[in-house]
């Protein structure tokens, strides 16, 4: 039993014999029962053209007669609230319209253009979630998403004005607003099918992975060029979109062009469609785990991310390399986005507690993995290589990520160099600048970055230092310095560029032969008891 009102019959009436598929007709009654939209069409369409016949008694004699008129024939007024209203059978037959097709083959439907006919029977459902299982997720729920082709608002716009008209004579209220949309519909009918086939998955209305269904049809695509001329301004080229006829701004123009002008120049309703909508592949896309850890680097010919000079690399491989190689692997993504709390130099050894890193995973097709799982992931990544070891390795949220970030300015390092002196030393020559605090720094952007930073001059503070003489042209200076401080242009200078330095500090020329990050005084990601 369908769930209409005497009120809907003339709606119904006019849907059908305009080339309206069952389930369109009952979108426009506003049927919000979403069981009826899973039952077979036929049977829909059956119930239709039963509750729109005149009652056997009274009126049979009337119906018949006017059976066979063509659907654009006007309709007889009609009292809605009449128990018994008189009422015309019009071609009430999607499947055997007017041209005359085999009684078998259903026309397409105007408004819809097959979308909730066979675009949405258990074949095509089952087609869909087959392409969910070849790509191997391990979910328990989905949001489908669905991507009709633009001219279905117009298809649909001219419908509603359709009815409008009628509804309006018959002095009925009814808004485009309540007409449930085909994608509800279209999820309605085809959800069932595809959670069961999943085993019973959830489709549900947020979830990480989302499944898309894109539909086109071209031979209908010109349907929305009149807009263009009738509302220019919601049709703007944009650089990245193919067409200009893009859903919403088909949405927009419909909203500000008048009824009359709609319908000067567009057929109400819409035109038979000679085929229907065809199906694009289905695209499943899972949202991105973010992942975090520290990182030592104990290598000095080893990037922090692929070097790669006028098209070619210079080192085979990079610290984001060899970590996200077995992390890709085991949260089997697509991809990857590397982030730091700032980076070393290539030749620049990170030791201690490590660098803090995060990773954003692309389209992982396994977005979990428990405790044990992460300490395997992790000690794979620390076997693969003797050059970096990572720990802490957490997955972490999206929000966390940006704590990485948050503060880093204020943030202190500290830092072991090996310093060379042009003039021989004594221990006692160096001693004294194991007693400088919180010197401050101004240094220009170093000559060798200024290729990729702007010129700038910044003040940055070494808090500390601490001097362990080595020979009489070596010893190791240890900085805490503020996170930012170019280390390697405060010991030569850099032409003068930082000021003061530490060749300046000791009155002779001095160099900086090996660098390693020894703290990176950040506390995230938290740390993971071994
Ligand atoms: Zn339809």
């Amino acid at each position: 039993m369908l769930p209409l009102k005497e009120k809907d019959k003339a709606i119904v009436q006019k849907l059908l014999s305009s080339g309206c598929c069952a389930r369109c007709v009952l979108r426009f009654c506003c049927v919000r029962l979403q069981a009826v939209y899973r039952q077979p069409p036929q049977g829909t369409l059956r119930e239709l053209q039963d509750f729109v016949k005149p009652q056997e008694s009274a009126e049979s004699a009337e119906s018949t007669g006017e059976n066979n008129k063509s659907h654009d024939a006007p309709v007889p007024p009609q009292t809605p609230q009449s128990a018994d209203p008189p009422s015309k059978r019009a071609k009430l037959e999607p499947s055997q319209p007017e041209q005359g097709a085999a009684e078998t083959v259903p026309s397409v439907c105007v408004v819809c253009l097959g979308i909730l006919q066979e675009l949405c029977d258990t074949t095509q459902a089952l087609k869909i979630a087959e392409a969910v299982k070849m790509e191997k997720y391990e979910f328990d729920s989905l949001v489908l998403s669905v991507s009709l082709p633009a001219q279905l608002c117009v298809r649909e716009h001219s419908c509603w004005l359709h009815v409008k008209k009628e509804v309006r004579e018959k002095g009925l209220l009814l808004d485009k607003d309540d007409v449930i949309p085909l994608k509800e519909a279209f999820k309605w009918i085809v959800q069932g099918p595809i959670a069961k086939e999943l085993g019973g998955v959830s489709v549900v209305t947020k979830s990480a992975l989302e499944v898309a269904v894109e539909f086109t049809h071209q031979p209908t695509d010109a349907d929305c060029h009149f807009l263009a001329s009738a509302c220019p301004d919601c049709f703007k080229p944009t650089k990245n979109k193919q067409s200009v006829f893009t859903r919403m701004a088909v949405v927009k123009a419909l909203e500000k062009i008048s009824d009359a002008k709609f319908l000067r120049l567009f057929a109400c309703p819409p035109p038979q469609p000679s085929s229907c909508c065809v199906p694009q592949g289905v695209h499943c896309l899972h949202l991105s785990v973010f992942i975090a850890g520290r990182y030592n680097k104990f290598c000095r010919s080893l990037p922090q991310t692929p070097w790669v000079i006028d098209g070619e690399r210079r080192m085979e491989s990079s610290v984001e390399e060899l970590i996200a190689a077995p992390v890709l692997s085991a949260f089997r993504a697509d991809g990857f986005n590397f982030s730091s709390s700032g980076r070393e130099d290539v030749d620049v050894r990170t030791l201690g507690n490590g660098r803090p890193f995060a990773m954003e995973l692309l389209n992982p097709h396994r977005a979990r993995l428990n405790h044990e799982e992460m300490k395997q992931l992790q000690q794979s990544i620390n076997a693969s290589s003797d050059k970096i070891r990572v720990r802490d390795l957490q997955i972490v949220s999206r929000e966390a990520m940006s704590r990485m970030k948050e503060g880093e300015e204020e943030k202190t390092k500290s830092y072991t160099a090996l310093i060379w002196s042009r003039k021989p030393i004594k221990s006692e020559d160096i001693a004294f600048i194991s007693d400088i605090k919180e010197l401050t720094l101004d240094q220009k952007t170093p000559l060798r970055v200024l290729h990729r930073r702007a010129l700038a001059v910044r003040q940055r503070v070494v808090h500390s230092m601490n001097v362990r003489f080595m020979d009489a042209h070596h010893f190791h200076l240890e900085l805490k310095t503020q996170a930012g401080t170019y280390i390697k242009e405060f010991v030569h200078g850099d032409f003068g560029r930082t000021k003061p330095n530490l060749c300046e500090l000791l009155k002779t020329d001095t160099d900086i032969l090996e660098l390693d990050v020894e703290s990176v005084d950040v506390d995230w990601p938290p740390a993971i008891p071994e």
